[in-house]
């Protein structure tokens, strides 16, 4: 049996003042996968997150979210979002790690509600899922980019969402915790099943963890499983840049996959 896709993109395309930065983009991306969304900067993939979440409307194309068109699209409890600059409180930010995964909860509960006893509880099991309970009490500035970052996937993970999209969470976390950032990442997809869009530049690390990779660079170049990915990578890291055209891999819902 197929597994239902959480994402699907129909030949997307997006224009900033005209330019296309998106162009023709399909692929899907099935439940349960751990996605690698790639591609050197400025090639479109913070872009390709905004039009998902609703942020930015297609100049061209479609998007299904739990198979139904994203602008119908109104269980938004389902996603949880973590920005790159997420990870950047000072140490004076008053507000507890509590306070802070505690606003993750206004999808489900709408603002200025009381939390009960359950709530609470949510609260502190989504800051056991990320290592982070020792931490509950302590001012969110206080603690280091990368225990931040954590934070804010449990801060994503409180109101259970069936996928987490996460836009370069690593920028500001050190080169030591990134391995282990990700280690918790695979813990989360491989453990609670939660389907993961990773967006990142760090091609090489990520493709041990991720089961899937998509490389943007204006048009999709790459789209297929992280084993013929790393296959590809041994004979042409060109591809990375957009040098070369490759055909890779076939996208069964819309024909051929043109990579
Ligand atoms: P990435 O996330 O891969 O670094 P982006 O999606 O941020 O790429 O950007 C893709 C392209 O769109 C880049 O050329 C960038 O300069 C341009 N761009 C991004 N945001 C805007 C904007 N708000 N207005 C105009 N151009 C933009």
């Amino acid at each position: 049996m197929n597994t239902p896709d959480i994402i699907e993109i129909d030949h997307l395309s997006f224009q900033y003042d005209g330019v296309n930065v998106l162009e023709d983009i399909s692929f899907s991306i099935p439940k349960g996968a751990f996605l690698g969304l790639v591609g050197p900067n400025g090639s479109g993939k913070s872009t390709l997150i905004k039009c998902l979440l609703g942020l930015q409307k297609p100049s061209q194309g479609a998007i299904r979210l739990f198979g139904k068109d994203q602008r119908r699209f109104k269980e938004r409890s389902k996603i949880g979002y973590v920005s790159q600059k997420a990870n950047s409180f000072n140490s004076g930010f008053p507000a507890t790690v509590f306070e802070v995964v505690s606003t993750g909860l206004t999808s489900k509960l709408g603002l200025f509600r009381f939390m009960n006893a359950s709530h609470k509880q949510k609260v502190k099991e989504a800051v056991e899922a990320v290592g982070m309970s020792e931490f509950l009490n302590r001012n969110i500035g206080e603690l280091s980019g990368g225990q931040q970052q954590r934070i804010f996937i449990a801060r994503a993970l409180v109101s259970e969402p069936e996928l987490l999209i996460l836009d370069e969470p690593t920028v500001g976390v050190d080169a030591q915790n990134v391995y282990t950032f990700y280690e918790l990442l695979e813990k989360l997809n491989k453990e609670k099943g939660i389907t993961l869009v990773l967006v990142t530049h760090d091609i090489g690390t990520v493709s041990e963890k991720v089961t899937h990779v998509a490389c943007l660079n204006k048009f999709l170049h790459f789209h297929g499983n992280a084993k013929e990915f790393e296959q590809l990578c041994e004979h042409d890291v060109s591809m990375f840049y957009g040098h070369n055209v490759h055909v890779l891999t076939h996208d069964h819902h819309h024909g051929g996959q043109h990579v």
